[in-house]
Formats: structure tokens, sequence, C-alpha cells
């Protein structure tokens, strides 16, 4: 197998899951490039710890610091052109995009640019501008390999049938730390309630989205590029135990799942070695414990969110964009304390409702409309 690898986002939840499963690989992946966003004396660890070629820090102002803690040898880059200069001038032959938010796109972008194999853990690139990355991906030949567990899941359970045979898929959902809240409850609900997650341990934004299910809606659009599926064949269903990571029924009836523990190093470590199945780190199921797993369909009164997401589907083109930039400031100011988790929903469903749809945008069009769904959520805000 022997992949040449670069790690965008590696001092994140994400990230630092990717280096214990490269570590334990061993001599399968050598680790030629890491990137993240401000921990430089993290970043400047790892290099040393891995002995990359190259490492890229978006904030530049901590260049001089990356720069005097990593070795000579080591290639040191800064800023945002810093990260793309990584993807675009090493010798690697996969990605793992495992940074936050839409800021991830231009690195995601270079790799797909280059024709190499990306791990995608970055769903938001994918939301903001999968009209334009999978044609793109297509064209260049390097494949997607989703990071996301439900993706993995559904790119795993497709495995046993024919593409055109899909009926529909089941993404599954933990239905967060709110699912059995009433809704009074989630408008009164604080930040620390929204970043408690009853299943998975993750990084700040993707809990906070899964309180609101935004993460869900976020899912719903990554599905729709990703498997080329229309919003009508794509299901959501709460599942609280996050065993089964997604499912696929195919046209006789038949339901392909994927199960394990709630452990992103199962995912992560399946899009380094695939198409191969290697032995793993991550803890098995231990199935001489009796269990019982639970399925309830989704609260759409509760969680509007869901609803923006199928909306966003349907439309496509520069939809997810809009949505996904809005929400990215409306976590924001739920963040720094100016709004309420249980607003965040409405905060960008009020910006969501009032765009222009490009329904076949390029890249300089999705720029605009992400730049512009944060401005008016700015504007909303100070109004
Ligand atoms: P995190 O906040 O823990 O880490 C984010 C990483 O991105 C950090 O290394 C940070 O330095 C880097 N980063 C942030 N902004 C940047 C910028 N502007 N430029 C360069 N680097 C930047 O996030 P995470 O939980 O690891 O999530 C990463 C991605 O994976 C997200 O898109 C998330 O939705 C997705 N994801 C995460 C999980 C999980 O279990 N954590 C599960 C599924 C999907
Ligand atoms: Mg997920």
């Amino acid at each position: 197998m022997r992949k040449r690898a670069i790690i965008l986002g590696s001092t994140g939840s994400i990230g630092r899951s990717a280096l214990e499963v490269v570590a334990a690989l061993g001599e399968e992946i050598t680790l030629v490039g890491l990137a993240a966003r401000h921990r430089w004396r993290d970043l400047a660890e790892q290099a040393r710890r891995f002995n990359v070629t190259a490492v890229a820090i978006a904030a530049e102002a901590h260049y001089d610091d990356l720069r005097r803690e990593c070795p000579t040898e080591t290639r040191v880059l800064a800023g945002s052109e810093g990260l793309v200069e990584l993807v675009r001038e090493s010798d690697a032959d996969f990605v793992l995009a495992a940074i936050v938010g839409a800021a991830g796109l231009p690195a995601t972008l270079a790799a797909v640019e280059r024709g190499i194999d990306v791990g995608l853990a970055n769903k938001e690139s994918l939301v903001v501008a999968g009209a334009v990355l999978m044609p793109l991906a297509q064209e260049r030949g390097g494949a997607l390999i989703p990071v996301d567990s439900e993706h993995s899941a559904i790119f795993q359970a497709l495995q046993a049938g024919h593409r055109d045979d899909v009926r529909r898929i089941h993404l599954t959902a933990s239905g967060g730390p709110f699912r059995q809240w009433a809704a009074d409850r989630i408008a009164r609900a604080t930040l620390d309630d929204a970043l408690n997650h009853p299943t998975w341990s993750m990084g700040p934004k993707v809990t906070i989205d899964s309180a609101t299910m935004m993460n869900k809606a976020l899912e719903i659009i990554e599905a729709r590029w990703l498997f080329g599926l229309p919003a009508e064949q794509i299901d959501v269903l709460i599942h609280p135990e996050s065993i089964v990571h997604s499912m696929v029924e195919f046209q006789d009836g038949s339901i392909i799942a994927q199960l394990g523990t709630p452990d992103m190093k199962t995912p992560i470590q399946y899009a380094l070695t695939y198409p191969r199945r290697v032995s793993g780190i991550a803890e098995t199921l231990d199935w001489s414990q009796a269990r019982t797993l639970h399925f309830e369909p989704p609260d759409f009164e509760r969680f509007p969110a869901l609803r923006l997401g199928y909306d966003a589907a349907r439309q496509g083109g520069s939809s997810g964009a809009v949505l996904n930039a809005a929400n990215e400031a409306a976590v924001e100011y739920c963040r720094a304390g100016a709004i309420p988790v249980g607003e965040i929903a409405a905060l960008t469903e009020a910006v969501f409702r009032r765009q222009r749809l490009i329904a076949q945008p390029v890249l300089a069009d999705l720029l605009a409309c992400d730049a512009w769904a944060r401005e008016e959520v700015s504007r909303c805000m100070q109004s």
C-alpha cells in the first residue's frame, strides 16, 4: 500500500485521531505534510515526531514561532496560501481534509485539482462547493473518500450492490444532547448544554451543529453531492446509540448497514487504507454484552435545521454555500455569547430564505455567496 499523506487540520479532533491511526499503521503511511490554524507548538511537536517534509500554519503571525521550533530541514509555510502551496508542491498521494468549516475549501480544492485521493472529513467544503468539486474530481481522477462516519458507512454499504439499484439511503443521527428536550427547553439551552454530546467526542463546531441538527442538514447535502442522489432518496433516522453508522436500502428491500463503536479512528483508517482493510486500533463492539438499538423518525418541528438541509439539497447549485456560511456565522455569534444555541437555526433560516440561487455556479460565485451570507447574518444581528 505505502501512501504518502498530508493531514490538514492535524491539531484538531479528527487530525489527532488520524495521527494515532498513522502511527499504528507504521510503514504503510509516510506523513509528508501537516497543517493547522494557530496551535504552532502542537504542530511543531507533530512535525518533529513524524519527521514530516513540510508544515503550514494558517495564522501567519505564528510563522516565526513555528519556524524556530521545527527542524531546519522542514519546510515551513504560512497563511491560507501556504496551505494550498503545501498541497500543490508536495509529492503526497493522499490528503486528509480535516480542517473545520469553509476555510478548508481552498486546500481541499488544491488536492482535487491535482488528482490526489482525498479523505474528506471537512464536509463543509463539499456542502459549499459540491457543484465544482464533484465534476473536478471526476475529471482529475482522484477519489473522494468520505471520513464522516455516516458517509463512510454509505460508501462501504454501496459496495454490496449496483448504484442503479439503490432505493434510498438512511443517514443515522444520534439526535444530540437535545433529542428528548421540549422546544421551550431547547430555546433556553446554554452553550455548555450544546457542547455536551451524548455519544461522540468531537471539535466544538461540529458538536454545536449536532445539537441543532444542522450537522445532519449539512450531511444530507454532503450525501447529495458525494453519492449523486436526489434529496428524496436521502432519509434521516434518529439512532441514539450511534452504533449503526448508516444504511443503504436497495430496490429488493435489502438494507445493508455498517456498524461499529462511535470512534472516528475507524472511518479515518478506512479512508487511509482503502480499498484494503487492516487491523485497527479502535475498540470493537462487544457482543458478549446484551444491547438494544433504538431507531425513531426525526422531529422537524423541534429541529428546523433539518428542513433547511433538504431544501438546500433539493436546490443544489449555490444553496449549500449560503446555508453553510450563514450557519458558520451564527455559530460564531453563539460561541461569542451573542445569541443562544436555540436561535442558530432561525438566524440561519432568515438569511437562507433571502438567497439568490445560482443554479450552475463557478467557484467565484460560491465564494461570493459565502461572503454575502456572512454579511447578511451580521446585518441581522445589528438590526
Ligand atoms: P476541530 O475544531 O477539533 O479541529 C479543526 C482543525 O482545523 C484544527 O487543526 C484547526 O487548526 C484547523 N483549522 C481551523 N480553521 C482553520 C483555518 N482557517 N485554516 C487552517 N486550519 C484551520 O474540528 P474537528 O472536530 O476535528 O472537525 C474537523 C472536520 O471534520 C469538520 O469539518 C467536521 O465537521 C468534520 N467531522 C468531525 C468529526 C469528529 O468526530 N470530530 C466527525 C465527523 C466529521
Ligand atoms: Mg457525521
